[in-house]
């Protein structure tokens, strides 16, 4: 076994095989850029060594950085996590070359599988159903319009170098094939530096289900089962879980026999997925083989209970996989969120700075016995950069059945406190209690279907909405129970408290009691909404803390506040509501009171986020209309087109291109 392995990657996956090779007594080794000097993962290993500038392309991507990296620390191994190097065979060369062991398959085998169109071609000889199309490269729109029209609309135009959602167009008629191979074509060339496009049909309303393989040196393969990954934003996944709820026995043996079968055709070695749509008739098509450990792996290891760093580790180094498939078994049911810093209220635009506050749920087993577990790279006062990837972590759960994983899942979503940026959480939460993925109805469509125009927070029911009165109530009468003790030479009615009050959630006012018991900490009281039933709350809250947990009729309830000036915003399972407490007399008052308008700021272009200017599309004293693109701007690798809302006429353009700018910073004004 190896002494010394090196780890060419950072955030959260460095972090992953770290926890890994110390449990294994072997020694980590992990690289940083100038934006990591004080990234969780450099603090984790037991040494670590810069290896250049912030950009990715002046430090993670540069192969011999890592060589010499690994000369200098005397690791003899190399983990490539995802992303970056980790489907490079030039990198895996490199290392091979130097005396060095990849942590992945045989360079064969990435080269096969990292083109879209050559795995195809070797799947389908290998006996894998694939979705039917053209597998050659296509020359140009004509025929690409030619090619789309024999294999039937509609289409999916795709790059064969493609990757991470990029370089793919769907196409209902001519006029969209034509359109999208230029499309596909430009950001392939852009993002991969090669521009082969090929068609397929596309799969209308498939789910993503994927296998994971693991391989040996020694010919043995098995596979670990599937896990389904449809719930996707622009074809990247946002919610994973093993197993899938669609899936019989029959299909999930069919599918793991293809996987493997693939595996062995090609030489596989170490982890890998292959990726598969299903159709509703349970008909499922090859899409491409990842030759890497996947992102959303926790899920599979949770229902299998083996650790797929180790098996790759070992498999490195020449062990024979001591696992037959009969071995293996779907034991429960887990979950995966990727909390991401962006803002889902705003088209979930990238958001970066700093973590004032990240406080993830505990993990391990929970109340109700489901296990939590956090993989994550960050720390609070860390920095999301707007070098890398926004993932802030990867939050899991894992229960016995689908509904206590999603139930669990709601629970440590609900105490996920981060702070400082905007996150994905509403979202996730949102998700959690959407009937249909509860029901398990799923298809990659999915949240196109279910959030046409966007998040704007999730429906919140009858029951949802007491309970935030309810929260807002009890938090309410220990503010200003502490409040009248500290006052209490000044106010010389401190002491019983008043009985009748009004919650004002929002807009509503909701009269409510307090029937019997103790307000402070503990809280312990009857509470009684106006046309509810009595309810028994609970909780230790102290003035302050940004969680309150408790239980309402003794169900365990977490929810987090916030205070904003006279108001307390209080949400939970991505319903968000900014809550007071009044006596009926103001109450009565407030519905008077004159409501500040917000000013009007739609005579401007705000910068969403901070970010780069790339390019202003439009001049002083020029008429535009609504949708017209105003200003690009590049936050984290993403770029990001601001568009006009309405119709108007540019009054002056405040930016220029090459311009950094800070949130909310003033683009242009209208007329
Ligand atoms: P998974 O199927 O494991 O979720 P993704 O396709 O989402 O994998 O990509 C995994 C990681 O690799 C992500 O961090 C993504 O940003 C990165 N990635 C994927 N494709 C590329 C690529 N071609 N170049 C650089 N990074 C990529
Ligand atoms: P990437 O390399 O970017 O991960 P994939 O080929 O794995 O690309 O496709 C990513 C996602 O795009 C899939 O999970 C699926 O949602 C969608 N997709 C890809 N090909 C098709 C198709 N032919 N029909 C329908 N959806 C597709
Ligand atoms: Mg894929």
């Amino acid at each position: 076994m190896f002494k010394k392995i090196l780890i060419a990657n950072r955030g959260e996956i460095a972090c992953r095989v770290i926890k890994t090779a110390r449990r294994m007594g072997i020694a980590a080794v992990a690289v940083y850029s100038d934006a990591d000097r004080d990234a969780l993962h450099v603090t984790m290993a037991d040494e670590a060594i810069a290896i250049g500038a912030a950009p990715a392309s002046e430090s993670y991507l540069v192969i011999e950085r890592i060589v010499d990296a690994c000369r200098k620390s005397g690791a003899e191994a190399v983990h490539p996590g995802y992303g970056f190097l980790s489907e490079n065979s030039a990198f895996a060369k490199a290392l091979s070359d130097a005396g060095l062991v990849f942590i992945g398959p045989p360079t064969g085998a990435i080269e096969t599988m990292g083109d879209k169109i050559e795995s195809k071609t070797f799947a389908g000889r290998a006996d894998v159903s694939t979705v039917p199309g053209h597998m050659g490269i296509i020359a140009d729109a004509d025929e690409a319009v030619k090619i789309a029209g024999d294999i039937g609309y509609p289409v999916m135009i795709k790059a064969s170098a493609g990757g991470g959602g990029k370089g793919m167009r769907i196409a209902w008629n001519d006029g969209q094939a034509r359109e999208g191979f230029q499309l596909a074509g430009s950001e392939a060339r852009s993002s991969f530096g090669d521009d082969r496009i090929f068609i397929e049909k596309f799969i209308e309303n498939p789910r993503h289900i994927e296998i994971q393989v693991l391989a040996d040196g020694h010919g043995n393969v098995v596979h670990l089962f599937e896990r389904e990954c449809s719930i996707q934003r622009r074809n990247q996944k946002v919610i994973e879980e093993a197993p899938s709820p669609f899936l019989d026995e029959k299909t999930r043996a069919a599918m793991g026999a293809q996987a493997v079968a693939l595996a062995k055709a090609v030489g596989y070695q170490s982890a890998g997925t292959v990726e598969f749509i299903v159709d509703k008739a349970r008909n499922f098509y090859f899409l491409e083989m990842n030759t890497r450990l996947q992102v959303e792996h926790p899920v599979t290891e949770l229902i299998t209970g083996i650790d797929l760093v180790e098996q790759m580790i070992r498999v490195a180094a020449g062990e024979p996989l001591q696992i037959s498939q009969d071995d293996l078994a779907i034991e429960g049911w887990a979950v995966e969120s990727r909390v991401y810093a962006e803002d889902p209220y705003r088209n979930f635009l990238p958001s970066i700075g700093r973590l004032t506050r990240y406080r993830p749920p505990a993990e391990g087993p929970d109340d109700a016995g489901a296990v939590v577990r956090n993989d994550t790279g960050v720390y609070e006062g860390a920095e999301i950069s707007r070098f890398y990837d926004p993932m802030i972590a990867k939050l899991c759960t894992h229960a016995p059945t689908r509904a206590e994983a999603i139930s669990a899942m709601s629970d440590a979503l609900d105490g996920f406190l981060v702070g400082g940026i905007r996150h994905n959480i509403p979202f996730l939460s949102a998700l959690m209690a959407h009937p249909r993925w509860q029901s398990g109805d799923l298809t990659t469509a999915f949240i196109d279907e279910e959030y046409p125009d966007g998040f704007s927070g999730a429906e919140a029911g009858a029951e949802e909405l007491a309970i935030l009165a309810l929260i807002a109530a009890a938090a309410g009468l220990v503010e200003r129970d502490r409040l009248d003790r500290l006052s209490g030479r000044l106010r010389p009615h401190s002491g019983a408290m008043a009985k009748d009050w009004v919650v004002g959630l929002d807009a509503q006012m909701l009269p409510l009691r307090l029937v019997a018991g103790q307000v402070g900490v503990p809280f312990e009281a009857e509470l009684q909404l106006a046309g509810g039933g009595i309810r028994a709350v609970r909780s230790n809250w102290r003035p302050g803390n940004p969680l309150w947990q408790g239980t309402i009729d003794s169900r365990p309830v977490t929810a987090q506040l916030s205070n904003q000036g006279h108001r307390l915003v209080v949400s939970r399972r991505g319903v968000e509501r900014s809550g007071r407490l009044l006596t009926p007399r103001i109450a009565e008052i407030d519905v008077l009171m004159p409501v500040k308008e917000p000013p009007d700021m739609s005579r401007y272009l705000l910068c969403p986020m901070p970010g780069l200017v790339v390019s202003i599309a439009v001049s002083e004293g020029e008429s535009v209309e609504a949708g017209q693109a105003l200003a690009t701007v590049e936050a984290m690798k993403m770029e990001n087109v601001l568009r006009a809302e309405r119709n108007c006429v540019v009054e002056n353009v405040n930016v220029s291109a090459g311009d950094s700018l800070s949130v909310d910073e003033v683009i242009m004004e209208f007329q």
